[in-house]
């Protein structure tokens, strides 16, 4: 059967991938039977490898025909080993609308060998360490890059050993000098880091050690993408198997043309199926430090933030960045949390009753939509008050009170069904629940379906502390 294209994503049939699979309904990719299988293999949901009867010799033809039939636009690459290794790359798509994306970009924060070893421990530990909970979700960073800038091979091997000491994040080795690159390897033979990078000079050298290392390695022309394709196609008939595309990342006035190669990189693959620029994109912020001038340094910060906002939604699958501070590297990592969930589903949390503080049975009962950004933010509220309490999170298809209620998604009678699960009735002694000020027009249809009185409260979480104190009587 003949496969349409839509924005590079290929619009498969179960059928199409049924007819490949074994058909023996054997259940063990955990699926109740082959055609159930190839309905979440089109969905993109589970991974083709489960099938493990797919795996046997026999079936190795279908195997690859699948594969090839499940191939994303751009080829994914896996940069390190073990449980911190990281994937970048395997997008399907070019914009998120069309289909979720598949590995965040990766963030990597640089090192060089000319810091002193307690600057370069002290960055690579705040790089592991840095964690930030935002909805529910652990914002992390993801590499260390590690630079030569001394041009000493000795020095380049002793930074590498001590960043492979200190941290198990996957590495960038930063080295245009093939000597000094293989200096870095050597510390860390077995790492797989990513190389950085071969040029159009030195692109044989660094070919070899990407080869005898089992290393990605970077191609890397600066502002001409048909160098750049060029320079990928060499080292890939030269047997270089992981190519990641640098086509240059430049502050200030090239801006235009760095999002413009991104661009036309992106759209080659997905939207024109070129193999060749189907590989996953590096991009390089912290080179507004280079063009620093007579700059403060938190202007370069911010200008460094920017560049890398505006590569994270230009398809950069990994970037490189200097500044650590927290105030730079939180738009950069919230964002990057917005841009890669799945766009069809609201972010949602698990609906049920929530306990503040040591809450007794006359403390406030109140109830909220599980719309994710909704809850922690009435969470925050009620925990940074130090109010005890009980909160009751409603099923509203992860819709916010009020769209909720304008949608019909948080209903009276949603509402009176979580107040009875939640068990409620059995912790406090009274009958009265603190509602959103922006629910307050289904307070009379939850009263009389709860059984409850309705306490109209704020509209805004914030005010829920100051509302408790001043109006709350069991
Ligand atoms: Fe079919 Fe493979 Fe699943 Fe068995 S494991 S049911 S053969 S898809």
């Amino acid at each position: 059967m003949a496969e349409k294209k839509k924005g590079g994503l290929k619009e498969l049939s179960p059928i199409t991938i049924y007819k490949n699979l074994p058909k023996t309904n054997c259940k063990e990719c955990g699926q109740e039977n082959c055609m159930a299988f190839a309905t979440k293999i089109v969905n993109r949901e589970v991974d083709l490898d489960a099938c493990k009867p797919l795996l046997k010799p026999e079936n190795a033809k279908q195997y690859a025909l699948l594969s090839e039939l499940l191939k994303p636009a751009v080829k994914e690459v896996t940069i390190g080993i073990g449980d911190k290794a990281k994937k970048i790359g395997g997008k399907l798509v070019m914009y998120r609308h069309e289909f979720t994306y598949k590995n965040p970009t990766a963030i990597a924060i640089d090192v060089t060998d000319e810091m002193p070893e307690s600057e370069v421990v002290s960055r690579v530990q705040k790089t592991d360490n840095f964690s930030y909970e935002y909805i529910g979700n652990t914002l992390k960073l993801d590499l260390i890059a590690v630079r030569s800038t001394s041009e000493n091979a000795d020095k380049f091997k002793a930074c590498v050993k001590k960043v492979s000491e200190t941290t198990q994040l996957p590495l960038i080795l930063v080295a245009l000098n093939p000597a000094i690159a293989e200096a870095g390897l050597m510390a860390a033979p077995k790492a797989r880091p990513l190389l950085y990078a071969a040029t159009t000079t030195n692109w044989k050298e660094m070919a070899e050690l990407a080869i005898m290392y089992d290393a990605p390695l970077v191609a890397s022309a600066p502002n001409d993408l048909n160098a750049l394709i060029s320079l990928a196609k060499t080292l890939q008939e030269y047997g270089v198997k992981d190519i990641v595309l640098d086509p240059g990342t430049f502050a200030n006035d090239g801006l235009a043309d760095t999002l413009n190669n991104f661009t036309m990189l992106r759209r080659a693959a997905t939207k024109g199926g070129e193999e060749l620029a189907g590989l996953p994109l590096i991009g390089i912020p912290m080179v507004a430090w280079a063009n620093k001038g007579d700059l403060a340094d938190d202007l370069v910060k911010w200008r460094e933030s920017y560049l890398a906002s505006m590569l994270i939604t230009r398809f950069a699958d990994a970037i490189i960045l200097h500044s650590n501070d927290g105030w730079s590297l939180l738009p950069t990592v919230v964002l990057r949390q917005n841009i890669y969930t799945d766009p069809r589903k609201p972010v949602a949390v698990e609906p049920g009753l929530k306990v503040f503080g040591t809450p007794d049975e006359n403390s406030p009962v109140m109830f909220t939509s599980n719309f994710a950004l909704t809850f922690y933010t009435v969470a925050s509220d009620i925990e940074s008050s130090k109010t005890n309490a009980y909160l009751i999170v409603v099923d509203a298809e992860g819709a916010a009170i009020d769209a909720g209620v304008a949608g019909r998604k948080l209903t009276a009678e949603k509402i009176a069904d979580a107040i009875k699960a939640s068990g409620i009735e059995n912790k406090v002694k009274h009958r009265k629940i603190i509602s959103p000020g922006k629910a307050s027009r289904i307070s009379g249809e939850i009263e009389e379906l709860s059984g409850w009185k309705v306490l109209v409260g704020p509209r805004d979480s914030s005010e829920i502390a100051k509302y408790v104190i001043d109006k709350w009587q069991p």
